[in-house]
């Protein structure tokens, strides 16, 4: 493990350190779960073979409904040596799906392993594919392999595919970027329409109804694994709010401020709309508290949601997080977090499995939030796990779910000290 340059972290230091080696996180297809939910007529045909298949109708097993909104053209063995023209082949799946769901407005092709594999050219599919459907169907794609992308990398892929799609406006908006759950987008649309903010959501809930972008557009992430995307809408003249993100209530105070201060809001009119809030968050945080109190917190990277839950996990709840792992670390993007983590805060950039599992074996913590191939062999070892996928399935953003979230924490504590008992 390198340690890099320590950050300042308002007088304390927060020491950075970085890994490589054996990972263990799910690629970037697992995103199509959350995502599929939220662009209701949007589709994601992924290209790729049965592992991928299987993937994610295992990720999605609690949540099949009887149409989904996901599927996934297989290459088989035949593609795969080249006796298949593959564009072909795609092109049929393409005009069967359409022909039978009339309702898809956006199509996604997602690349997987496989189709990088083979060098298929997505993107000219997308093109090919977009002007035989148009003006009913947009095709879209964006890579969602194991190769390219981890776990909510393929989120941040596919809202950067959308951004070349969004209209141009020069109006000084507030855009706000990442899937939230429809219950946690009304909540904040309603914070903001109380601030007198007209906010504008990125995705939107319908295809057709992507916010427009531009020079006055002033943007605020709402999840800390955006990279692309936030380029994206940076080289469309728009601006990133810096904030920390909007877990717990002291992040969505912070978030909402930094909205706010951007948009010269006054600080009495913040005042009156955020304080039922995060006096509502407060009480329900206060019913975890002493389960969560004092306990030590071992993350593995994964979402990339670590340092925010980090600094939730100390700051309101008095745990100790003892390392925090996550696979990508954007220090700009994060910068507001890394600043409000305790003193002594170890982050750990990147992975080295082995190296990991012996410090945390070691550490034995009273609870590990890791990934689901983790959790169960750490769980016979008489560790506490916490799967971190949960926490994208979620809603958890917000004052409304800063109770759930720390109970997402607490449960598998209390489901331990039952079975001690
Ligand atoms: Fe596995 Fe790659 Fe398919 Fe993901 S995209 S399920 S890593 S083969």
């Amino acid at each position: 493990m390198n340690a890099h340059a320590p950050v300042q972290n308002g007088g304390c230091d927060v020491a950075i350190h970085q890994e490589r080696g054996q990972r263990a996180v799910f690629c970037g297809l697992t995103g199509i779960v959350w995502l599929h939910r939220k662009i209701q007529d949007a589709f994601f045909l992924v290209v790729g073979s049965r592992t991928c298949a299987h993937l994610i109708q295992s990720a999605a097993g609690v949540m099949i409904f009887a149409e989904p909104r996901f599927a996934t053209a297989i290459i088989d063995e035949r593609d795969l040596a080249g006796l298949a023209d593959m564009n072909e082949e795609l092109d049929r799946v393409v005009t069967r799906l359409i022909e039978r769901r009339p309702d898809i407005r956006l199509l996604f092709l997602v690349g997987s392993c496989p189709s990088e594999v083979i060098k298929l050219d997505l993107s000219r599919a997308a093109l090919r594919l977009s002007q035989r459907l148009a003006p009913a169907v947009r095709v879209l794609n964006y890579s969602g392999s194991g190769i390219e992308t981890t776990f909510t990398q393929g989120e941040d892929a596919c809202l950067a595919a959308l951004v070349p799609e969004m209209g141009e406006s020069d109006a000084a908006d507030l855009l706000i970027v990442g899937a939230l759950a429809d219950v946690v987008e009304d909540q904040f649309s309603r914070i903001f329409a109380e601030l007198g903010l007209a906010a504008r959501f990125l995705p939107a809930r319908r295809a057709g109804a992507m916010p427009p972008v531009g020079r006055g557009t002033r943007f605020l992430l709402a999840q800390p694994f955006l990279t692309e995307t936030a380029r994206a809408l940076e080289e469309r003249g728009a601006r990133r709010i810096p904030a920390p993100f909007p877990l717990g209530a002291e992040g969505t105070t912070g978030w909402l401020q930094a909205a706010a201060e951007a948009f010269g809001v006054d600080p009495a009119r913040f005042e009156a709309a955020t304080a039922p809030g995060r006096a509502r968050a407060r009480k329900a945080l206060a019913a975890h508290r002493e389960r969560l109190e004092g306990r030590r917190v071992f993350f593995f990277p994964d979402s990339q949601l670590e340092i925010p839950l980090a600094r939730f996990l100390a700051r309101e709840l008095g745990a100790e997080p003892i390392e925090i792992g996550t696979p990508y670390l954007h220090r700009g993007h994060l910068a507001a977090e890394l600043a409000l983590l305790p003193r002594g805060a170890t982050v750990v950039e990147g992975q080295s499995l082995d190296d990991q599992l012996d410090r945390c074996r070691q550490a034995r913590p009273d609870l590990t939030v890791c990934g689901l191939g983790l959790a169960n062999p750490l769980e016979a070892e008489g560790l506490a796990t916490k799967w971190s996928i949960e926490l994208l399935f979620t809603p958890i953003q917000g004052y409304e779910q800063a109770g759930d979230l720390a109970a997402l924490f607490a449960r598998p504590l209390d489901r331990r000290a039952r079975l001690e008992v």
